[in-house]
């Protein structure tokens, strides 16, 4: 096959304890999926499971005991952390069940859905639509991949972000209001799921917004964890 120009790489991410690496399809997103931080953006709670997509290609891999960077993005004065737990699909299908999710599923990994809030706030206002506050470059940093047999509990699991050492967000996936099965089943009604689909579960409460040279470490226990620096633009 010849191209008129070279075809960018494909995008890909670290597995833990393996050279090969994972690679990526699309990028889904759930939002509003746990309680608190719902209310905290002022809803008030359960709702219908929603979905958003970001580029593969904003994805930042941060390999295994590497700090991660991520370039300060521009026209927003307002970069919001989301930590999220990220499933790694390795079977895909439409219509999957809930019950069945288990099997289409490769791995688990943490995530960040950065969000430029100010420009997200501007366009739910207008009811257009959110990619320039969720879909742009750098907006997805992830740590390794954590293959789902070596990865414990992940649906009872703590998550947490800490901003420069200090506690920003923490809870539990189990307060998940669309659990990992769930979201699955919802997912793959709307869209063929594909191998190499990641999907970010959605971020408890506590979202606020980081600044060039602060440190973000989150984890999921039972993880890789994720560790990166926010640099200058
Ligand atoms: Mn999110």
């Amino acid at each position: 096959m010849n191209y008129v120009f070279n075809p960018p790489a494909v995008v890909s991410a670290p597995v833990v304890g393996r050279s090969e690496r994972f690679p990526v399809h699309r990028i889904y997103c759930v939002g509003r999926n746990y309680e608190e931080h719902a209310k905290e953006m002022g809803f008030t709670g359960r709702e219908p499971p929603f979905f958003f997509l970001k580029p593969a290609d904003a994805l930042v891999a941060v390999e295994a005991g590497q700090m991660g960077n991520l370039p300060y993005p521009s026209q927003t004065t307002n970069l919001h952390h989301e930590i999220e737990l990220v499933v790694a699909i390795g079977k895909g299908g439409r219509n999957i069940k809930a019950a069945d999710a288990a099997a289409h599923i490769y791995g688990y990994a943490v995530g960040l859905d950065m969000t430029r809030r100010d420009l997200q706030n501007d366009m739910k206002k207008q009811g257009r639509p959110w990619c320039i506050g969720k879909a742009f470059d750098h907006s997805a940093p992830m740590g390794p991949i954590t293959p789902a047999q070596q990865a414990g509990d992940v649906a009872q699991a703590a998550i947490w972000l800490r901003v420069n050492g200090t506690d920003r967000q923490r809870s539990n996936v189990r307060n998940l209001i669309w659990n990992i099965g769930e979201s699955i089943e919802a997912l793959s009604a709307a869209w063929q799921l594909q191998a190499g689909d990641l999907i970010f579960t959605g971020t408890p409460e506590g979202v606020a917004a980081v600044v060039p040279g602060d440190v973000l470490s989150g984890g999921v226990d039972g993880l890789a964890p994720l560790t990166l620096k926010v640099a200058p633009a």
